[in-house]
């Protein structure tokens, strides 16, 4: 049975991304703000696995950006972090 790429969000990821949301008091491990997604930190077409350090609760602005990328704590908007820490 072949599997998608996306099989992550069969059964189980409805349970584990409430999970993940409250572990991460439904706050964006990216920019802080109010997350009501969860995505992985390593992206599953990246080798990224499907635990639970792995997963992160975000916002859909950092997610939609962030597509297949690593998720990195530093939004690319965020220039004035970005200028703190380069
Ligand atoms: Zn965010």
């Amino acid at each position: 049975m072949p599997v998608s790429q996306h099989s992550s969000r069969g059964a189980g990821w409805k349970a584990t991304r409430l999970r993940i949301l409250e572990r991460d008091a439904y706050t964006c491990w990216m920019c802080g703000g109010e997350a009501d997604q969860v995505d992985h930190r390593l992206a599953k077409s990246k080798g990224g696995a499907d635990t639970d350090d792995n997963l992160s609760a975000a916002c859909a602005r950092c997610n939609n950006s962030k597509s297949d990328a690593v998720m990195v704590r530093t939004p690319y908007w965020d220039t004035e972090y970005l200028a703190n820490i380069v």
